[in-house]
């Protein structure tokens, strides 16, 4: 649905109804909403928290891999919410009268956990009304350690010899997604303000609903983002989402466009409903 250096975003993210960010690369998602058709096919999903738009498919989406032959899921989410989960999936194994299985989680901010393909998936705090975490997934790579950088050729190899390490870990961080989260996020935390892709919510797009409301709900305004782009500018592509489905798809592409500050602009993607419908 978006395609963000190199990275393909699908599923489905409206405000107040559904979330899930798919990422068919990294084989994994972002929250589940309503289960979205590519979704089943995750096995990781990865909780910001735990509102009915976020979270609300989970039982449907362990049923239906089951159901499909597929491994049980592996649901992370924050350790405040595991208990409730659980009895809500206890629930469910007697309704259903099925095991629902699955494996869980417990994270806090600061955790991070094993993806597919060596990549690992960091969560951070964000601000809403109950307790969120965003997520970054990051990529590894190897570099050469800053004071080796000019060393010759032959003093490497002998150092290398010597068994002195002369690689360090760099982490990427690919693609952040906040969840729901007040704009506070990007004035202190790294990993959304240096993701490759951060997919933050922008619900609410004109004076319909003011800043100050926005804020009292734990959401972001458009005129937050207008004010300080400069909050963005490390960030390479920025995804806005969660819009409020009081704008039809189309007419938040036109106020996003005639709104945003131009060299903003020029780095942005509108994850949207592709049909007006779908609101
Ligand atoms: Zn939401
Ligand atoms: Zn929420």
């Amino acid at each position: 649905m978006v395609l963000a250096d190199g990275i393909n975003i699908e599923g489905v993210s409206i405000g107040g109804l559904e979330t899930c960010i798919d990422l068919p690369e990294f084989k994994v998602a972002l929250d589940i909403g309503r289960v979205p058709n590519s979704a089943v096919a995750r096995n990781t999903i990865l909780f910001t928290h735990a509102h009915m738009d976020h979270m609300g498919g989970v039982a449907w989406h362990c049923a239906t891999r089951s159901l499909r032959g597929l491994t049980p899921p592996r649901y992370v989410l924050e350790q405040c919410h595991t208990e409730a989960f659980s009895r809500m999936m206890d629930a469910w194994r007697a309704l259903d009268r099925s095991t629902m299985a699955h494996e869980l989680v417990a994270v806090k901010p600061g955790d991070t956990v094993d993806l597919h393909g060596g990549r690992k998936a960091r969560c951070f705090r964000t601000t809403h009304i109950v307790p969120t975490l965003g997520w970054c997934v990051l990529e590894t790579r190897r570099k050469l350690r800053a004071e080796w950088l000019n060393v010759p050729r032959e003093a490497l190899i002998r150092a290398r010899e010597q068994g002195v390490e002369l690689q360090e870990e760099l982490e990427i961080p690919r693609l952040a997604f906040c969840g729901d989260t007040t704009i506070d996020v990007l004035e202190r935390e790294p990993l959304a303000q240096q993701a490759r892709v951060l997919v933050l919510e922008c619900t609410f797009l004109d004076d319909q609903i003011t800043v100050a409301e926005a804020r009292e709900k734990g959401h972001v305004h458009l005129d937050e983002i207008c004010a300080r782009p400069e909050l963005f500018d490390k960030v390479g592509t920025l995804v806005l989402s969660h819009v409020s489905p009081r704008w039809t798809p189309s007419l938040a592409r036109r106020i996003l466009d005639r709104r945003l500050p131009a060299a903003l602009r020029a780095k942005c993607e509108y994850f949207l409903p592709t049909r007006e419908s779908e609101t």
